[in-house]
């Protein structure tokens, strides 16, 4: 079945059994070594009682092992949960409780965070299984060791294309994490489009830089995987923007995508940090996860003068929406594209489930054919996410007279004044525009009178102090009386919730600052 990544990868291994398939900074893999510890895993865990369909939790930084273990979850008929790696004991309990998992693999350096809860984990103790370069401690299985005993070959377990493959959580900025299970036939999908849309074959290889545990970086993994592409794995857990620069050049990847945060700072470091590599095998390079300033997109084509610079919009459950093509950058420069190839046009909904006229902001449905499955256990909110075939995540759009899509903000974040919608990311968008704001964070506070009011949270440049009113003067050229802010709070950068692809956390933001005015 060409539709599984396992099989996929069984004939790549066939094909060109020599040619590398992945590598991380210790490790390179030969496509036929992958697909022989692929069976291996895929054997030993089907060995230790695992039956299809059954849930297998990863924990780990980014390393060569990811690709192994979705390579056998793939091969075995068994469900990859990948974990962040930033969660704590209580948060990946949840999520190893609600995906009632059967056997959780962890990555040495996160082995505490499993000791915490591990008397509460669903899991027997010959399930939970260790690796990395210590030997495995006291109540874990080693994942060498399970590999070494296992047959290399093929399990042959029939799965299906309906089957499910990934059980993917989201990152919970809009409230409990929910589980979004996607197929084997929506992960080919989802692979055969990114590679149309990027132009991608066997020839190119990825740098996944995003944590392997984020859909961004398992949707390009499978992209670039599928076609035979080398995937290369950055294995830090923070960003460091020079080791970035550095790992695109050694590594001849020809691509990788990066959420804005990431490329402002690779936008600062030095001419003389920049000059040390030579980064023209970069072809290929990737927005998205959040808004992407103009300026921002302008200044990293110029930073990457071979490459040209794609942006998409979408989600975990969607997968990928839109697309801006590089040659449409400077004429759309601040949309995030048109529907990707194959999939229906975008709809946008009022709250009565009418289309919107072009130019007005309504709810974005997508039909796309790798949609998500819907969420794991939870009919009622897989019912909210879907309008017949359509899918929305909750993102206001609008869309222009050329048929590009312009994102307003998320329908969550939207602030009700006196009656008036109110969309921050168009507020912080103005605000940002000061010369001596550095950042911002827009939300609506309750208030007496209007119902809710624009508040604004203002990181200055450098720490300069700014007044109040010099921003209530500001924003009276862009933005109508109902949309302008009330208040302000002064705080520092760290100050602003974010999570790890960039994105601010606005219920927390509201916690903090979220004050009634008496
Ligand atoms: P949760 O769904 O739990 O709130 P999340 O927002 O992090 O978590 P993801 O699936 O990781 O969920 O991210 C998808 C969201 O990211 C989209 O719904 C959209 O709001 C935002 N997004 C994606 N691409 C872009 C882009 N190019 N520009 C602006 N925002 C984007």
């Amino acid at each position: 079945d060409v539709l599984n990544f396992g099989q996929m990868l069984a004939a790549h291994a066939r094909l060109s059994p020599e040619r590398i398939g992945a590598r991380d900074l210790e490790r390179e893999m030969s496509f036929a070594l992958w697909n022989a510890r692929a069976c291996r895993l895929a054997n030993a865990l089907l060995g230790l009682g695992l039956v299809k369909g059954d849930r297998v939790a990863v924990l780990a930084y980014n390393c060569i092992e990811w690709v192994e273990i979705y390579a056998a979850t793939a091969k075995a008929g068994l469900v990859a949960v990948p974990i962040n790696f930033r969660l704590t004991g209580r948060e990946v309990r949840f999520i190893a409780e609600n995906a009632d998992v059967a056997a959780l693999i962890v990555q040495d350096a996160l082995v505490g965070v499993v000791e915490e809860v591990r008397a509460d984990l669903p899991i027997g103790d010959d399930r939970i299984i260790h690796f990395g370069s210590r030997p495995a401690p006291a109540g874990f299985r080693d994942y060498e060791a399970l590999l070494a005993a296992a047959s290399a070959r093929e399990p042959g377990q029939v799965v299906l294309e309906h089957d499910p493959w990934t059980l993917m959580y989201t990152s919970g900025t809009t409230g409990n994490p929910k589980g979004a299970i996607r197929s084997h036939r929506g992960s080919a999908l989802l692979a055969l489009t990114t590679e149309i849309e990027l132009g991608i074959h066997r020839k190119d290889g990825a740098l996944l830089v995003m944590p392997m545990c984020h859909a961004n970086s398992l949707y390009f993994f499978g992209a670039f995987a599928y076609c035979g592409g080398t995937i290369n794995i950055y294995s830090r857990a923070n960003f460091d923007p020079e080791h970035c620069v550095r790992t695109l050049a050694e590594s001849g990847a020809s691509f990788t995508s990066l959420v804005p945060t990431h490329y402002v700072l690779m936008l600062g470091l030095s001419g003389a940090e920049r000059a040390r590599y030579d980064l023209g095998s970069v072809t290929k390079l990737m927005v998205s996860s959040a808004p992407a300033r103009p300026d921002t997109k302008r200044a990293v084509m110029e930073m990457f003068p071979n490459s040209g610079l794609f942006e998409l919009y979408g989600a975990t459950e969607t997968g990928w929406v839109t697309f801006l093509h590089p040659h449409e950058q400077f004429s759309k420069l601040g949309s995030v594209g048109r529907e990707c190839i194959g999939s229906a046009p975008i709809r946008l909904l009022d709250e009565d489930g009418n289309e919107v006229p072009d130019g007005s902001v309504g709810e974005l449905f997508s039909r796309t054919p790798y949609t998500f499955d819907g969420y794991w256990r939870l009919p009622e909110k897989t019912r909210e996410a879907f309008r017949g075939d359509y899918c929305s995540v909750g993102d206001m759009a609008r869309r222009d007279a050329d048929g590009y899509i312009h994102l307003v903000d998320r329908k969550s974040n939207m602030i009700i004044s006196g009656g008036e919608n109110v969309y921050p990311s168009e507020v912080e968008q103005v605000l940002a525009a000061h010369p001596q704001v550095r950042d911002v964070a827009v939300i609506g506070v309750p208030d007496g009178k209007w119902g809710e009011r624009v508040h604004a949270v203002i990181v200055t440049e450098n720490g300069t102090s700014l007044s109040e009113a010099a921003l209530a003067e500001w924003v009276k050229d862009g933005l109508a009386g109902y949309k302008r802010p009330r208040s302000f709070d002064f705080v520092r950068h760290e100050d602003i919730p974010r999570n790890a692809t960039g994105k601010i956390l606005y219920r927390e933001l509201k916690t903090r600052f979220a004050r009634e005015k008496v």
